[in-house]
C-alpha cells in the first residue's frame, strides 16, 4: 500500500494495542516529569509542595499522585514574572512563535511561545486529523480565519503545507470575497468555526451563489466551538456546502488539537492518545469518572518543549466513550458529542441546569433559523427568566407562530419542563461572529 492510501497519519501509534499504548504514556510521563522538575521552577515549586518527586511516577495511576496546573496559576505566574512566568523551559531566543489566548471577558490572555520543534510538532498532530478525515496532497485548502495572534487554525495552515496541500490563507478578506475565491479557485476543504462556516453559507445565498453545485468543496474542517460535533448543526453546514463537515478541538495552551473526528464520524473525535492523556473527572470531586460519564478534562500533553503541560485542567465537559465504538481501527478513545461545554457555563434556572450547547443543539433542529441569542434575566429582583431570540432566514416571516410554539416546547421537553420565552428578532438584529461565538448573555446581577 502506498503512503497516500493510508487511512492513517501515522499508521503505527494511531492504532497501537492499548497496552503498549499505556507504556508509551508511561514512559513519555516519565520523561516530562523529570523534565519539569529539572527545568521549570513553576513546576519545581508545585510538586515540592504537594510532596511529590519525578521517581515517584511508576505507574499510569501514579499521575494523580501530581497536582493539577490551573489557568489561575499560569496567569499568576505571568503576572509575577513577566512576560512569560517561570514555566518555560527554554530561553526566549530559541523561540520561532508567539501567541495569545482569545483573552475572555477582560481576562489576562496566556502568552505562549514556542520552538522549532514545538512548531513541527503542532503541525504533525493536525496531521492526524486532517489526514484522518480525508485530506490529501492534492486539496486545495481555504482557511476562513484571521491569522492574528490567536492560534487558532494556524498549525492547521502548516499541517497542509506539510502534506502538500496547495494552502490559501484569507487573513484579511471580507466574507464575501472569501466565497468568490472558493469558488474561482476550486477550493476542496474549508477551515472555519462552525458559525462562520454557517455565515459564510448564508453570505453565499445572499450573493446567489449556491456553494453545493458552484464550488467543488469535499470536506469542511471546524474547530473552536462546541457547536462543531452537534448533529443539526453539521446537517446544515453539509447541506450548505455540500461537502462532509468533520470536528477539531485543541487549546492555546497545547497549541495545536488533541481530538479529531476520523472519516468514519462514529459520534465523536478520536483523542490523540500517543501524545496526549486526557483524564475525565469529576469537577467537584477530582475523582476519575467511568466510561460513559461526563466529567472535566484534565490533559497533559507531551508535545510542546517550551512549555509542560501537566495536569491542566480545562474546565472543557466531555463524555468519554472506549475506542471500539469505530471500527476504523485507531485505538484512541472517543469524546461522545465532542466538547459537550464548559463546566463554568452551567447555568441554574428556576432549579433546572441549561447548558448553551445542549439550548443550541435544539435551537439548529430548525432549519428556518438563521441567528439565536439566549438572554437569561432577574425580573422583579426574584424570578429569574431564560429567553431565546431568535432571527429567521430573510423571507420565512410566515412561519414563526409555528416555530415559536414547536421551540417553546422542544426546549422545555429538552430541559425538565423549564419554560423558555421565545422570541424574534428583527433580520440583522442579532450579533454575528468569527470566532469564538458567544450567544449566551446573562444579565443576572453578580452574586
Ligand atoms: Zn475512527
Amino acid at each position: 500500500m502506498s503512503a497516500t492510501e493510508s487511512p492513517f497519519w501515522n499508521p503505527k501509534t494511531e492504532t497501537l494495542p492499548k497496552e503498549q499504548l499505556r507504556a508509551l504514556q508511561l514512559h513519555k510521563l516519565q520523561r516530562l516529569v523529570e523534565r519539569a522538575w529539572h527545568s521549570s521552577p513553576f513546576h519545581r515549586r508545585l510538586y515540592e509542595k504537594a510532596g511529590v518527586r519525578p521517581e515517584q511516577i511508576k505507574t499510569l495511576d501514579d499521575i494523580r499522585r501530581l497536582p493539577f496546573m490551573t489557568r489561575e496559576d499560569w496567569m499568576a505566574n505571568q503576572a509575577d514574572k513577566p512576560m512569560f512566568g517561570d514555566l518555560i523551559t527554554r530561553p526566549i531566543s530559541e523561540a520561532i512563535r508567539y501567541h495569545l489566548t482569545s483573552g475572555t471577558s477582560g481576562r489576562q490572555p496566556l502568552r505562549v511561545l514556542d520552538g522549532r520543534k514545538d512548531w513541527a510538532w503542532i503541525a504533525d498532530m493536525w496531521c492526524y486529523g486532517f489526514w484522518g478525515f480525508g485530506i490529501r496532497p492534492t486539496d486545495t485548502v481555504f482557511f476562513a480565519f484571521s491569522y492574528g495572534s490567536f492560534i487558532g487554525f494556524w498549525g492547521a495552515h502548516y499541517c497542509c503545507e506539510k502534506m502538500g496541500c496547495l494552502t490559501l490563507a484569507s487573513g484579511n478578506m471580507t466574507t464575501e470575497q472569501r466565497i468568490k475565491q472558493i469558488v474561482e479557485m476550486g477550493v476542496t476543504v474549508v477551515c472555519a468555526t462552525p458559525t462562520y462556516a454557517l455565515r459564510m453559507g448564508q453570505t453565499a445565498e445572499k450573493m446567489g451563489i449556491k456553494l453545493r453545485e458552484d464550488g467543488k468543496v469535499r470536506r469542511v474542517i471546524v474547530s473552536g466551538e462546541p457547536a462543531g460535533s452537534i448533529p443539526a448543526v453539521k446537517k446544515m453546514i453539509e447541506e450548505m456546502w455540500g461537502g462532509k463537515c468533520g470536528d477539531t478541538a485543541g487549546m492555546t495552551e497545547i497549541g495545536t488539537i488533541m481530538i479529531f473526528e476520523c472519516d468514519h464520524q462514529p459520534g465523536g473525535p478520536h483523542i490523540i492518545e500517543d501524545h496526549f492523556i486526557e483524564e475525565v473527572l469529576d469537577p467537584d470531586t477530582d475523582k476519575p469518572v467511568p466510561y460513559g460519564e461526563r466529567g472535566e478534562r484534565v490533559v497533559t500533553s507531551f508535545g510542546r518543549g517550551f512549555i509542560p503541560l501537566i495536569r491542566y485542567r480545562t474546565k472543557d465537559l466531555v463524555n468519554k466513550v472506549p475506542h471500539t465504538r469505530c471500527t476504523c481501527g485507531r485505538t484512541g478513545d472517543i469524546y461522545d458529542g465532542g466538547i459537550l461545554g464548559r463546566v463554568d457555563d452551567m447555568k441554574l434556572i428556576r432549579g433546572t441546569n441549561v447548558y448553551p450547547r445542549a439550548v443550541e443543539a435544539v435551537v439548529r433542529e430548525h432549519a428556518e433559523v438563521e441567528e439565536f441569542q439566549i438572554i437569561i434575566q432577574r425580573v422583579d429582583n426574584v424570578q429569574d427568566e431564560i429567553a431565546v431570540k431568535v432571527e429567521l432566514k430573510p423571507g420565512l416571516e410566515e412561519t414563526w407562530p409555528r416555530l415559536q410554539a414547536q421551540l417553546g416546547k422542544d426546549l422545555a421537553d429538552a430541559h425538565e419542563g423549564l419554560r423558555f420565552n421565545v422570541e424574534l428578532a428583527k433580520l440583522g438584529e442579532l450579533p454575528r461572529f468569527e470566532l469564538k461565538a458567544k450567544r449566551l448573555q446573562d444579565l443576572r446581577p453578580k452574586m
